[in-house]
């Protein structure tokens, strides 16, 4: 069977939303400061960010982090720029 490809919302610190691509509990975005390639991660724990699952781009040094749904590394429920 195909791997499902899911959109879900990313959600900036200034509000803006866009979309990011999910399969699993991997998430695929472009990041706010336009970078070509995407940024790539896997869902964290339900209680927040963590360094081992936190999502830096390269190019900028903004923060994202996947959250999951409802359970530890879980499927994909959004992505969120964080502190
Ligand atoms: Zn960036």
């Amino acid at each position: 069977m195909p791997q499902t490809q899911t959109t879900v919302d990313i959600q900036f610190k200034d509000g803006r939303k866009s979309k990011a691509i999910a399969t699993g509990n991997d998430a695929a975005w472009i990041c706010f400061c336009g970078r070509a390639e995407p940024l790539l991660g896997r869902s964290g724990s339900t209680k927040g960010v963590s360094d081992g699952f936190r999502i830096d781009c390269p190019d900028c040094g903004r923060r994202y982090f996947v959250v999951p749904d409802g359970k530890d590394q879980g499927a994909v429920l959004k992505v969120i720029e964080v502190d």
